[in-house]
């Protein structure tokens, strides 16, 4: 588990640290994208600063991604081999379940595509609200 972090880290141009591979770690086990507060409980012995910092770099090097923006708590989840640090390009939704309140990046059957006249989009960002399979 420890090497694969440790070359995704590598692949990015960033140092394996032992924090950044613990933070990781507990990103990657986490079943749903998980909660800014569940980071931070089980990264307790992280500072404010070095999680802030940390969790920052894993965002700049393309290997974790905010996934839920509109709640007032913010969620994170690993990104896929096509995000890197010359940025995120995500292709997936995020589903907001009602019943779990759990968020999950999720996979559109329908390719999203969206076009705005003389602007050039990098990333769209899709959340969905809904009851995800667990909860039906
Ligand atoms: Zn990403
Ligand atoms: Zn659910
Ligand atoms: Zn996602």
């Amino acid at each position: 588990m420890d090497t694969e972090f440790a070359e995704l880290l590598r692949d990015r141009n960033l140092k394996a640290t032992p924090k950044r591979l613990e933070l990781l770690s507990v990103v990657a086990k986490y079943n749903s994208a998980i909660p800014y507060s569940e980071l931070q409980k089980s990264l307790h012995h992280f500072d404010r600063v070095t999680l802030y910092r940390t969790l920052n770099a894993l965002l700049d090097g393309g290997i974790v991604h905010k996934a839920s923006v509109s709640n007032e708590e913010v969620y994170y989840a690993m990104c896929k081999h096509y995000c890197s640090s010359e940025g995120h390009h995500h292709k997936h939704v995020h589903l907001k379940c009602k019943e779990c309140l759990e968020v999950s990046c999720v996979e559109a059957k329908n390719t999203i595509v969206i076009d705005i006249p003389n602007v050039e989009i990098d990333n769209v960002e899709i959340e969905v609200q809904g009851t995800c399979s667990k909860c039906l």
